[in-house]
């Protein structure tokens, strides 16, 4: 497909950082794309846009997807007319966002996204007195709602390779920034300058990430270079942005390659500070348990299974458990309610970073209380955590800390075992438990907190400090 698309592609390929006034055109015959590779809302949009007198175009990563062959994840349409122009013309339209204000036409359960096009901001004064636009004092844009026109737009695009525009009626492809020659060179490549591109929107470095591990593109040496020393802008961003693009990350499997790219780039200990602590203090059990973790989701994914961002956070966060479960107790504080405490802070910590919503941070409570209570299967315990909704995601779990190396003394194939064999064989199982049931992990019964050091999760026989 892309042979076919470069050996077509004849006009000179010019080079530069900035977008032309006038595009590169590749017409029907000079690119791979069909028409009904496209979702015929996304042309319907287009089409009666144009008919009500707009430009209007598909853009960003729908064309670059396709460009590669790549199944696009949704569609995005960029036109001259203004969110309420836009509105006007469908009855299934809603504006939403205020930072960067666009259109969603509904069509069933498919959402097409429309944006008009956008201008860089207006330097100084122009722009304090602007309320479409605002920055502050690092360059971060706050308010993006200058329209422009089409070269405009395609100038504020984050990467060349997002700045190409597909007409469906002419099927041109209209290319203002060297963003074909970068797809063909597997390019990721901010247009402008860089550091101020980052600046205006740190988020353009999780996004350059992200588009590297899915696309298996580059970074191009400029667009890398400024990331490392300005990660921690990431700070500025609000927290609940970054959990939609930590989802992005994580949840589009390729979260391995992300992650690695992550900590390469100095991004992951922006995101997870207390995960980058435990990376530190106890490198190669806390990368195991994250890489087995992220390798699950993507395999999970290509099997077309369903994968819940609590069981992912809960395995982010794990390996930093130990150690305040640790300070807690040496504070006085028993083992159980240090873990309890320990694994509410650290949430909460969390959540002030990026912000997970609670229909998740429960579960991952959920899951952690689980691997407390697995060890301990007397009498009709078993039976009832079985029973439990969160049993799956705990077991799950349990043997994910045992692929990463904590010794739990056997307790993952003993309930794998118990759940394939029958009720006698399972009265039997429990049996032969006599006594052994509160096994590693389990708090012991009325120990004292006080002297001697204690136990807590993740720590001693069952936990990830692997001492
Ligand atoms: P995908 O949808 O596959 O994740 P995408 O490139 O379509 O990738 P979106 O987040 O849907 O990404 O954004 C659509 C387009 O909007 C991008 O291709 C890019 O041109 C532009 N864009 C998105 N976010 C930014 C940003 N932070 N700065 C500049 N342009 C952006
Ligand atoms: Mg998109």
């Amino acid at each position: 497909m892309l042979k076919k698309l470069f050996k077509s592609f004849r006009s000179p390929l010019r080079r530069g950082k900035h977008v032309h006034s006038t595009p590169q055109v590749l017409g029907r015959s000079q690119h791979p794309i069909e028409r009904n590779e496209i979702s015929r809302y996304a042309t319907s949009v287009v089409e009666r846009l144009q008919k009500a007198g707009y430009q209007a175009y598909l853009v960003g990563g729908c064309v670059r997807d396709l460009l590669l062959d790549i199944d696009p994840k949704d569609f995005d349409v960029a036109t001259s007319a203004t969110p309420e122009q836009v509105r006007a013309e469908f009855r299934n339209a809603r504006v939403i966002g205020r930072r960067f204000k666009l259109v969603h036409v509904h069509f069933g359960r498919e959402i097409i996204e429309v944006a008009t096009f956008r201008a860089n901001h207006p330097e100084g004064d122009e722009e304090e007195n602007s309320n479409l636009a605002s920055r502050n004092e690092s360059g971060r844009i706050l308010r993006d709602n200058v329209y422009g026109t089409l070269e405009d737009d395609a100038q504020r695009r984050d990467f060349t390779i997002n700045a190409l525009y597909y007409d469906p009626s002419t099927e041109r492809i209209l290319d203002y920034a060297n963003g074909v020659h970068d797809i063909r060179n597997h390019l990721i490549r901010l247009i402008g300058d860089p550091t101020q591109r980052y600046q205006e929107d740190p988020v353009r470095m999780l996004r350059a990430v992200r588009f590297a591990a899915k696309l298996d593109f580059d970074i191009e040496k400029h667009s890398a270079a400024p990331i490392y020393k300005l990660a921690p802008m990431l700070a500025e961003i609000p927290a609940a942005r970054l959990f939609e693009e930590v989802l992005k990350l994580f949840l589009s499997g390729y979260a391995i390659y992300t992650y690695d790219l992550l900590l390469d780039y100095g991004l992951f200990g922006q995101l997870f500070p207390a995960s980058a602590e435990a990376l530190k203090a106890n490198p190669d059990y806390t990368d195991q348990l994250i890489r087995n973790a992220l390798e699950n989701t993507d395999l999970r994914l290509q099997q077309g299974k369903t994968v819940t961002p609590a069981f992912l956070f809960a395995a982010l966060l794990w390996p930093a458990l130990p150690a305040r479960v640790l300070k807690l107790q040496e504070r006085g504080m028993p083992p159980i309610p240090a873990m309890q405490e320990a694994a509410h802070e650290l949430i909460s910590e969390q959540c002030q970073r990026i912000a997970v919503p609670k229909r998740f941070t429960m579960p991952i409570r959920e899951i952690w209380d689980m691997q407390e209570r697995l060890p301990r299967r007397s009498g009709k315990r078993a039976d009832l955590l079985l029973e439990n909704p969160r049993f799956r995601a705990g077991y799950d779990f349990l043997l994910l800390r045992e692929s990463a190396g904590e010794q739990t003394g056997g307790l993952g194939d003993w309930w794998t075992r118990y759940q394939d064999v029958s009720d006698s064989e399972r009265r039997a199982m429990i049996r032969d438990l006599s006594g052994k049931d509160d096994g590693p992990g389990a708090p012991r019964k009325r120990r004292r907190s006080s002297g001697k050091r204690k136990r807590g999760p993740g720590e001693g026989s069952g936990g990830p400090a692997g001492e």
